[in-house]
């Protein structure tokens, strides 16, 4: 028996066994903790996207609201302070209040 969480190739196999870097490697860390790892658990991504990226003057009230249920709040709000996000909602909040927090930040 081989043991896929040391990389141990069996003895008696006739090929290698897969180590453990090569299964997650086809197949994918079970979670993401890259950078932007955040984003899988993005709720807006299970809602209409335009919600997010209203006209000028429309609603953000419907964005905002799913934005307070999301589990990512903090990590996308960062996202788009430290990437000078300009246009829709992030982290719950609008470019006028992102705006906003930073100045006051500074
Ligand atoms: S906080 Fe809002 S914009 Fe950011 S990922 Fe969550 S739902 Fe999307």
């Amino acid at each position: 028996m081989w043991s896929i969480y040391d990389g141990t190739v069996p003895s008696d196999a006739g090929s290698p066994a897969p180590t453990l870097a090569a299964v997650v490697d086809i197949f994918g860390a079970a979670e993401d903790d890259g950078p932007l790892g955040w984003q899988e658990r993005a709720l807006c991504a299970q809602t209409d996207p335009e919600a997010f990226f209203p006209e000028k003057g429309g609603s953000t009230r419907e964005a905002k609201k799913v934005c307070a249920s999301c589990d990512v709040r903090s990590e996308c709000l960062d996202y788009a302070l430290e990437n000078d996000e300009r246009f829709g909602i992030w982290g719950g909040l609008s470019e006028r209040e992102r705006r906003k927090l930073k100045r006051r930040a500074v």
